[in-house]
């Protein structure tokens, strides 16, 4: 689960660090008073979304070039630019050509910049164990920067039980350049940074940019959170975080019945049970010279209405061009499966062909179903094996 900008600097807030002072509003109006209240001093309105890169986006249709990071000095501005931001879908470089709609806009106050340094925890898969990363030239262009110059990112693993010790903090600190007299606020930072990830199951969480002012203050100007699924039960502050407008709405929908679902950039639609399954489901399908649009593991108790719910997700997805149904009966048995398969075809009407492979408890009763519906549903194809399957969906996919 992701989480807002403003959310997450308020969660590092709590643990000591340094924010710039700022309101979130949700119409121009709104964000005009905000200014006021600020004294008309000069302000940032930062638009809330979940992607990154707002900076450089933009208001697709709205003629205006800046992005979702405008730094403004009137009023007038303030309103203008609010009215923007809530208009016109947001188009970054991680939100899709779609972009993405502002209902929230952080109008913070602006810091002078001096530096900005990137400082972010993730956890290193291969070393099994957090590690905090910073870089001196942070900012936007720190993908750059870690692809171009991977020597320039300074780590510090740090033991969960331990959380970031104090010569880990001031080494990085120093190494950032950091003055003896601001090493205190940096290390105060990170300190906040640590406790946060390891506190609330982070995934991922990163300040970029850190900014150190002309008159050595050290700031979150920027913030940015993941967390892990798996652990969302022991924090209900972080679930009340939650905003679904910012979520994939199939994803959603599946999550709500326990169905996995996820989003990829194919087109054929893959409705398995169990995760190996799924994988492997992908694997047949690339060797085959496809592309998978998504895959949903309906797991292993799945119900009818479960099942249906899943053909409706996937048929939902315009991409999708052919379905490839790899279903292993066990605890859901087959002939289940090819009744939720009857009832959404009758139902959502398959426009698309859809390939099955039935194994497993009671597929002989499945089989002698899907056959009696030959005529009624003639977009169902059935295939006596993984291979035939494969090449049958992805034959029809193109
Ligand atoms: P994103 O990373 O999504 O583009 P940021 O919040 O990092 O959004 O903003 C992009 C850039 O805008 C920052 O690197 C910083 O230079 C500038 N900026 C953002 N907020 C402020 C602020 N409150 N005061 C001054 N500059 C800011
Ligand atoms: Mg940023």
């Amino acid at each position: 689960m992701k989480i807002h900008e403003y959310q997450a600097k308020e969660l590092l807030a709590a643990e000591g660090a340094a924010i710039p002072k700022g309101v979130v509003v949700t119409n121009a109006a709104e964000a005009q008073r905000a200014f006021d209240n600020f004294d008309g001093k000069p302000v940032v309105l930062k638009a809330q979304v979940h992607a990154g890169g707002r900076g450089k986006g933009q208001f697709k249709g709205s003629g205006k070039t800046f992005g979702g990071v405008k730094f403004v000095t009137t009023r007038d501005d303030v309103g203008a630019i609010a009215d923007v931001m809530f208009k016109y879908p947001l188009v970054t470089k991680q939100t899709g050509e779609q972009g993405q709609r502002v209902s929230k806009v952080l109008v913070q106050v602006a810091a002078d910049i001096a530096r900005e340094i990137y400082l972010g925890m993730v956890l290193d898969r291969a070393l099994a164990m957090p590690v905090m990363m910073a870089c001196a030239e942070g900012g936007v262009e720190i993908e750059e920067v870690a692809a171009r110059t991977p020597e320039k990112i300074l780590k510090a693993v740090v033991d969960p039980s331990a959380g970031l010790l104090p010569f880990q903090a001031r080494r990085l600190a120093y190494d950032l350049g950091f003055t003896a007299a601001q090493v205190p606020a940096a290390e105060k930072i990170m300190y906040a940074l640590s406790e946060v990830f390891l506190g609330k199951d982070c995934s991922l969480a990163e300040i970029n940019p850190l900014v150190v002012t002309p008159s050595g203050e050290v700031l979150a100007i920027d913030a940015k959170m993941n967390f892990d699924d798996n652990a969302l039960f022991r924090h209900a502050d972080i679930r009340a975080m939650r905003d679904e407008a910012e979520e994939d709405p199939g994803e959603l929908r599946a999550a709500r019945k326990n169905l996995n679902f996820i989003r990829l950039s194919g087109n054929i639609g893959c409705l398995v049970n169990g995760a190996g399954l799924a994988m492997s489901t992908m694997d047949i399908i690339k060797y085959h010279g496809g592309e998978p649009a998504n895959f949903l593991d309906v797991g292993g108790g799945v119900t009818a209405e479960g099942a249906i719910e899943a053909f409706r997700i996937i048929l939902e997805d315009p991409k999708v061009k052919s379905v490839l149904v790899n279903i292993f009966g066990g605890i859901a048995k087959c002939d289940l499966i090819a009744e939720a398969l009857v009832k959404a075809g009758r139902e959502v009407g398959f426009k698309v062909p859809v390939v099955v492979r039935l194994e497993g408890t009671n597929v002989d009763k499945a089989r002698a179903i899907l056959a009696s519906m030959r005529s009624e549903l003639p977009m169902i194809q059935t295939a006596a094996n993984l291979t035939e399957a494969a090449q049958k969906a992805v034959a029809a996919a193109k």
